[in-house]
């Protein structure tokens, strides 16, 4: 067992916090104050390699891997949470699509335009009468009697929905299916009938974009069906799998900015004549969010690492998620505690990790539902 980073990947986490540090930390404050979802930066991203993580070089990615990926998410994250979801999603989820379960046509004709950045791809799982019950919804793909499929419904949520060329989307096939009655798509947003809705105004994440997607007779040719017919719901909860690790580096980098900036103040802020940081109330923070911190980054370390064995890693990605999504809720509440007046205003980013924090606990499954994917992994062995 050996904690060490390779040389690779220690020059690697140095460049993405350079980047992160000098391309998006200084607008992350803007961006959120002005909901601005800035395409430039994911530009810039993809000019460091990390629109295509996950991809293989034949298909002009980076092919780094979980474990390298999520060391550059935590990074991105540290500086900006908005620019990190839609690495996210956009790696793990829409790449991680295709290269799970696409046919080598789709490989081809999608993979080099989303590992370049020429395309962001969306995930499109959620509806509004099904969140956490993903399994019920009720978006519908009809026959077209060709082998292909015409789509009709709403979806909601959609990170960066109407700024990405691809999209895999699920909808129902089967009406008496249940979950087995669901087909993944590889959607091109361009096609006649992809049609963007209204753009959800957020607590957090503004410099993100997430919006409704409504699909008008949206006609799927055969070779976009993603997978088999009927088995698309086992792959939206595989690709959650890799998602659910991603968010876990995205809580960690939102943790990890949490006690920088408290130890800073903690160091700077005197009262009674000191630095709060000589108070034992305030060490005892900052000790347990140190702690809490590295424990998520272990437990999202370890299962980015299962996941490049080709080992399983639900379970492991779950807790990971569980882990560092409540641990980032806890660092942001200590860290706006350790700021004082200040850390309830805007003039210090702790006001900011507060809102982004949050929503690490409700997407990707909530932390409700990621206790029951762990216990009932538990339960089942
Ligand atoms: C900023 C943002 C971006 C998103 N991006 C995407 C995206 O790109 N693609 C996509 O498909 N979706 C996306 N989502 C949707 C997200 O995944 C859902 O919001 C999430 O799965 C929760 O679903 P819901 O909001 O309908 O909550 P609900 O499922 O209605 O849950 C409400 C509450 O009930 C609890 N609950 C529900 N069922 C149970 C249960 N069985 N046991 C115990 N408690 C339960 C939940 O934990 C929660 O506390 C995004 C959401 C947000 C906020």
């Amino acid at each position: 067992m050996d904690f060490e980073l390779s040389e690779d990947l220690q020059m690697l986490q140095e460049a993405a916090r350079d980047f992160a540090d000098g391309e998006l930390a200084p607008r992350a404050a803007e961006n959120d104050a002005t909901e601005t979802f800035v395409a430039e930066q994911i530009a810039l991203c993809a000019e460091m390699g990390f629109c295509g993580m996950a991809v293989p070089e034949a298909y002009g990615g980076s092919d780094l891997g979980a474990l390298a990926s999520s060391l550059v998410l935590m990074e991105i994250n540290r500086a900006c949470p908005s620019t990190g979801v839609t690495l996210s999603v956009h790696n793990s989820l829409a790449c991680g699509s295709l290269i799970q379960f696409g046919t080598e046509e789709q490989k081809q004709r999608y993979l080099p335009k989303l590992a370049s950045g020429e395309w962001l791809g969306a995930y499109a799982l959620s509806e509004a009468e099904s969140g956490s019950d993903a399994g019920s919804l009720r978006c519908k793909a009809a026959p077209d009697g060709n082998g292909g499929f015409v789509l009709n419904g709403s979806k909601l949520w959609l990170s960066h929905g109407d700024v990405s060329g691809y999209a895999v989307l699920f909808a129902r096939t089967d009406p008496e299916g249940g979950q087995n009655g669901i087909t993944a798509f590889s959607v091109e947003t361009a096609w006649d009938g992809y049609n963007p809705g209204k753009h959800e105004r957020k607590m957090g994440l503004r410099g993100s974009n997430t919006c409704e997607i409504h699909l008008a007779d949206l006609k799927v040719p055969a070779e976009n069906v993603l997978g088999e017919v009927n088995h698309g719901f086992k792959i939206a909860l595989s690709l959650l799998d890799a998602g659910r690790i991603g968010i876990a580096a995205q809580a960690v980098g939102i943790a990890q900015a949490c006690l920088d900036a408290s130890v800073k103040y903690a160091k700077e802020r005197y009262q009674f004549g000191r630095p709060i940081g000589a108070f034992g109330a305030i060490q005892e923070k900052i000790a347990e969010m140190a702690t809490r911190t590295q424990a998520a980054r272990l437990l999202t370390l370890h299962a980015s690492w299962l996941k490049d064995e080709g080992r399983p890693h639900a379970r492991e990605a779950s807790m990971a998620k569980l882990a560092s999504s409540t641990t980032a809720n806890y660092c942001a509440k200590e860290a706006v505690q350790i700021h004082g007046g200040a850390g309830y205003t805007k003039d210090f980013p702790v006001e900011r990790y507060f809102r982004d924090a949050r929503v690490t606990e409700i997407y990707e499954g909530t932390t409700e539902i990621q206790r029951l994917v762990i216990a009932k992994s538990y339960l089942r062995d």
